[in-house]
């Protein structure tokens, strides 16, 4: 058969089982074989009954003697038990649940399990059965196991690959990844993989043939991130000139070493033609803000426009509100741009205004300033010249921003490029989207960082609640953040009912409530009350973990903290503080767990968000990284951001294909990959 053959005609695919594999999408036998096991389970140990070692997963193989079934309990279970003997010893054998064991009744067979000591004895737990005229694909090796296929189970599509693998010659799959390529870096070609991924003769050979594919993959991601390289290398951005006198009149106090020196790195990108793309990180409060805020300043001086984008309507009115008391004194012309309102401000004050004409504004060049959530993307709105464009708190590392914003701007120019995050990337991510030289990070706050952390179980709310009602007696702020917040069918605590709990325990003081779908005036309302500190306690959603800038806010609870990302825990922590207020935060495990309980105690020991976003990359994977929404990059990267080894192979892989020839003409596989998969990648 070949590779393009329906899946119709392989043995094993009946009518049915080929309705379901069509639903799914595997039409021809090179679909099916393309769908990699999630896990093997390691059944090649091939062990005489009387060696047998309890919890060990085995095969054993012997006769199958004194059958019989038997239903027990009020469920009524069905147990099968027998026993079987080989040349060394005899062990009894049982399988729950199940029916169909009767037909190994009195016959050789090789059954893959484990030695069990419980209520019933010592006996054999078998996972899975063959007879001896079978060959050996479900037991005895190194065994794949495959996620369902809607109904058809993983042993059912072992099967199938199985009989796909028989039938074909592999040799008909030619390799997209050039031979040279393959070599220099020790993997092996393709059609070999692809059998050792199904059926290895053991794990380490499955391991490898399967990074043969995760490395195509980010070979394929990398070329994507380096051609576009090459293209904004190709390009202009505006040189900005910097004027460092104005620039101190406007600060109202001097940069820390740190802010300083990065500084001079976005100077220096600034000052040049190349278009940047400078990721910069730092904590919470270390400052991020203040240079961006610089940056775009000196870029308003030279008569270009700055785009500021932030992740939630709230933060975006913030960095509104907060630029045009900044630039008060100065004649620059400010615009707020969000889906509900726009506004359009200078010299301190500002007024609101409709979209059409703040669009109009923009579009002439009367706008010096354009702020707005990233949903500014979205809008229609043309750009007069803009000459660089800030993205507060963005996951997604802007290379879709980008493209569209190049595409927006009338100008020749192409802007220079700053994203802000407090979220700092762990290398092999920072390698896989920047270089290591477009990244800044700011290593210290401004203000020292003394916020004490408790992790506390449910048993010791009371005593928590009475500290801060003491604490908040005294003029101290309160924030309770929740994982949800509207109720669901489970214990996880939700912003709405914690609200009604809290507005009765601490009946002696204003609550306030806040969360991402409330009107935006209430939301306004409710922080201009926290801000004039009449609001005491704010029951809010992790919302808060990119927007508040509260001076009071010195107290802090985190309900159900197992379930966010330590990063997250940690920016939102980081609210607290933020002037060097003496602070308090009290995370609860309400599903108080060692292991939670564990992973928690990192933000004590290692105060470092870097040293925090490598613990969730190892503990949460990647997924962290991207955001919450689904971040469209295939499973196999996924995995491969793991790999430092494998992504710095792919990166120099990458360049070498590149110099040799950028077009990919030579290499028209790969070629053809690269549309395909690129599609996926990048939308
Ligand atoms: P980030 O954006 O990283 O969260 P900001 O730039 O908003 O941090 O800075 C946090 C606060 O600290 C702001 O109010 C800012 O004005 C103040 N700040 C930053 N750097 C200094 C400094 N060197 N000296 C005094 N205050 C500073
Ligand atoms: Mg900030």
């Amino acid at each position: 058969m070949k590779l393009s053959d329906s899946l119709r005609y392989v043995k094993g695919v009946g009518p049915k089982i080929f309705n379901i594999l069509k639903d799914y999408g595997f039409l021809t036998l090179k679909d099916l074989l393309f769908y990699f096991p999630f896990r093997y389970d390691d059944f090649s140990k091939l062990v005489n009954i009387k060696d047998l070692k309890i919890g060990q997963t085995c095969t054993i193989y012997g006769k199958l003697k004194n059958v019989r079934q038997f239903k027990i309990g009020r469920r009524r279970l069905i147990i099968t038990q027998g026993i079987i003997t080989d040349k060394t010893a005899s062990i009894k054998i049982i399988w729950f649940g199940q029916r169909h064991p009767i037909v190994f009744k009195d016959k050789e067979i090789y059954v893959a399990g484990k030695l069990v000591k419980d209520k019933f004895g010592l006996y054999f737990l078998p996972f899975e059965v063959e007879t001896n005229n079978q060959k050996n694909i479900h037991l005895a090796r190194t065994v794949p196991v495959y996620r369902k296929i809607g109904k058809i189970n993983s042993k059912q599509i072992r099967k199938i690959i199985f009989n796909i693998i028989q039938s074909i010659d592999i040799k008909e799959l030619k390799d997209p990844i050039p031979e040279f390529i393959l070599n220099k870096f020790g993997f092996k070609k393709i059609d070999e993989a692809i059998l050792k991924v199904h059926f290895p003769e053991n794990l380490l050979e499955a391991l490898e043939s399967r990074k043969r594919f995760v490395f195509e993959d980010l070979l394929i991601f990398q070329l994507k991130i380096l051609k576009e390289r090459k293209m904004l290398l190709e390009k202009k951005a505006p040189q900005i000139e910097i004027y460092e006198e104005e620039v101190e009149k406007i600060l109202n106090f001097e940069l820390t070493e740190e802010q300083k020196r990065v500084w001079n790195e976005i100077k220096e990108d600034l000052k040049s033609q190349k278009p940047s793309n400078r990721l910069l990180q730092g904590d919470v409060g270390s400052g991020k803000t203040v240079l961006a805020k610089m940056a775009i300043f000196n870029v308003v001086l030279n008569n270009y426009q700055a785009v500021l984008m932030a992740p939630t309507e709230i933060l975006a009115r913030q960095h509104f509100f907060d630029f045009l008391e900044f630039f008060a004194k100065k004649n620059i012309n400010l615009g707020f741009v969000s889906s509900k309102e726009c506004f359009f401000g200078q010299g301190g004050h500002f007024i609101k205004i409709s979209k059409e004409k703040i669009k109009n504004h923009i579009f002439q060049g009367k706008i010096d300033i354009i702020i707005g959530t990233h949903s500014l993307l979205g809008e229609k709105i043309i750009f007069q010249k803009v000459g660089i464009v800030v993205i507060d708190e963005q996951q997604r590392f802007g290379v879709e921003q980008r493209a569209k914003l190049i595409e927006k701007s009338k100008s020749e120019l192409i802007p220079h490029f700053i994203s802000m995050t407090a979220t700092p990337i762990p290398r092999t991510l920072a390698l896989v989207f920047y270089g290591d030289l477009d990244i800044s990070t700011i290593r210290e706050r401004p203000f020292p960082f003394l916020v004490k952390i408790f992790i506390v179980s449910e048993k010791k709310r009371e005593k928590v609640y009475e500290f801060l009602k003491k604490k908040i007696k005294k003029g101290s702020q309160l924030v309770i953040i929740c994982p949800r917040v509207e109720e669901k069918n489970d214990e996880i605590k939700n912003v709405k009912t914690e609200y009604q709990k809290i507005k009765k325990y601490f009946s002696e003081f204003k609550i306030g409530m806040l969360y991402a779908k409330m009107k935006v005036k209430e939301k306004d309302e409710i922080l201009k009350m926290m801000e004039k500190n009449e609001i005491k306690v704010l029951v809010t959603s992790s919302v808060i973990e990119v927007g508040l800038n509260l001076k009071n806010l010195n107290l802090m609870i985190i309900e159900n903290a197992e379930r966010f990302g330590l990063t997250q825990l940690y920016q939102m922590i980081g609210r607290l503080s933020r002037y060097g207020l003496e602070s308090y935060a009290f995370l609860f495990l309400n599903k108080f767990t060692k292991k939670g309980y564990i992973r928690l105690k990192a933000l004590k020991e290692k105060r470092n968000a870097l040293e925090l976003a490598e613990i969730d990359l190892k503990l949460r994977g990647p997924g962290e990284f991207f955001g919450k929404e689904q971040s469209g990059i295939p499973d196999l990267v996924v995995e491969g951001l793991k790999d430092l080894d494998l992504i710095e192979k792919a990166k120099k892989a990458a360049e070498i294909i590149i110099s040799v020839d950028s077009s990919f003409k030579s290499f028209p596989l790969l070629s053809l990959l690269y549309t395909q998969k690129g599609k996926i990648l990048f939308g």
